[in-house]
């Protein structure tokens, strides 16, 4: 298991399966017909579905012992999001292996997830393991780009597979980071940041860029920018982010300041520009936009806004948006996408908890907020909890935060085994 699941996290790297975005061609069928291949061999019986040929989601239900138990969805994303070789050691899709260390494209987001499911899966399989609870595996195309085509397409028409579901194990949670004094924490991920994406458009009267000109729409858009970037929101800790600081400051034995919390972050070094952007809502200008002559002023110019909301406050964080950037603005919603939140007590997570632990035992482990979205967003329409899940025990001076989407993207080959060690032990328990 420990040498397979290396082979197909290489072999995942190697199928191109950039995400173009919506409209473009992209490459997620050649690794849905690759997952798809891996779960014939087991046995088992998958299906392909998507709105295209080429933007493809496998679907499989592995049946368990008990038919009344809740169901489990287990779900990782085909496609990765697109690179410039030229800032790359090594070729993004040559899955190169330097120093023990796999590099390229989806190394950590997430075909080492794919390749550490299907090889404990496999394993387990073969050992004639059947769970308690059926699970549900969903690999699912389009998630860098909202997945608009894959988990939000496949939740819409795709409901029946689902059904009876209650939880969903995916991406980002379940890795290691050091604190001061060797100490390992690991943290699973129990809630997300709402996602909503703005486009801000202001219109006012063109002329002459010589004259005076009251009416001016480039100054309108930059003055909402302005005003919407420089707005500090609201400290609000969520339970998640009040437990993980608690834990951290209890291991590193500091104070922590519920009304100063970024002394307690800073001790989370890689991750804390992760989790100080889960104490407030944010709203960070993207994209600016207006005119086409120096000297001609346009009667239109537009921003996009990316903003990001605690779970509960999506009401007053647009409200908010709308009178920071005033009347003569008019706000277009490109991406509206909820917040999500569940329990760090409940039997599932227990189960990540004991997995974690027979790995290593020193382990200490924590809930945390993600600042960024997955498909759990999507499943979540179907009332089923998420949770992110996919352990890797990381080096200490690894930036793991930086490798989502960065150049040189690696995953250490310790670290993916230990993750496939821990997934098996807790799919054994489900
Ligand atoms: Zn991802």
């Amino acid at each position: 298991m420990e040498e397979k699941v290396v082979e197909i996290c290489r072999e995942l790297i190697q199928i191109d399966s950039r995400n173009w975005g919506l409209g473009e061609s992209s490459g997620e069928r050649a690794a849905a017909d690759y997952v798809f291949e891996k779960l014939t061999q087991m046995g088992l019986s998958p299906f392909r579905v998507g709105p295209s040929p080429d933007r493809t989601s496998v679907l499989c239900e592995v049946v368990g012992k008990n038919p009344d138990a809740e169901k489990i969805v287990l779900h990782a994303h085909l496609d990765v999001v697109p690179f410039d070789e030229s800032e790359w050691l090594y070729h993004p899709l040559s899955a190169e292996v330097v120093d023990d260390v796999i590099y390229g494209r989806g190394a950590v987001d997430m075909k080492n997830g794919v390749a550490m499911i299907l090889a404990a899966l496999a394993e387990l399989i073969k050992n004639n393991w059947q769970p308690n609870n059926s699970l549900l595996l969903a690999f699912f195309a389009d998630e860098e780009a909202g997945g608009i085509l894959g988990s939000h397409w496949v939740v819409d028409n795709q409901r029946d597979f689902f059904e009876g579901a209650k939880f969903a194990v995916g991406e980002v949670g379940g890795f290691s980071t050091s604190l001061a004094g060797g100490v390992r924490l690991y943290l699973i991920e129990t809630a997300q940041k709402g996602i909503a994406w703005m486009k801000l458009n202001a219109k006012g009267t063109a002329g002459h860029g010589s004259m005076i000109n009251n009416d001016n729409a480039v100054t309108e858009i930059a003055s909402a920018v302005s005003r919407i970037s420089s707005h500090k929101f609201p400290l609000t800790l969520h339970e998640s982010v009040l437990t993980l600081l608690e834990e951290t400051a209890l291991i590193t034995k500091t104070d922590f300041d519920p009304k100063d919390p970024e002394k307690t972050a800073d001790l989370l070094i890689g991750l804390s520009k992760i989790v100080k952007a889960t104490f407030r809502d944010t709203a960070n200008p993207t994209m600016l936009s207006g005119g086409y002559k120096a000297n001609v002023i346009p009667s239109e110019a537009s921003a996009v806004i990316d903003g990001r909301f605690l779970p509960g406050n999506q009401n007053d964080f647009i409200s908010t948006i709308k009178s920071l950037a005033g009347e003569k603005i008019d706000i277009e919603f490109q991406n509206l996408d909820v917040a999500l939140s569940a329990p760090f007590d409940e039997v599932i997570v227990n189960s990540m908890i004991e997995a974690i632990s027979a790995e290593d035992p020193a382990a200490r482990v924590v809930p945390y907020m993600l600042s960024g979205g997955t498909d759990a967003k999507a499943l979540s329409k179907l009332n089923i909890a998420g949770y992110g899940f996919m352990p890797l025990q990381l080096p200490n001076d690894l930036d793991f935060a930086s490798l989502f989407h960065g150049k040189n993207e690696r995953v250490p080959i310790s670290s993916l085994q230990f993750g496939v060690r821990t997934f098996k032990r807790f799919l054994a328990s489900l």
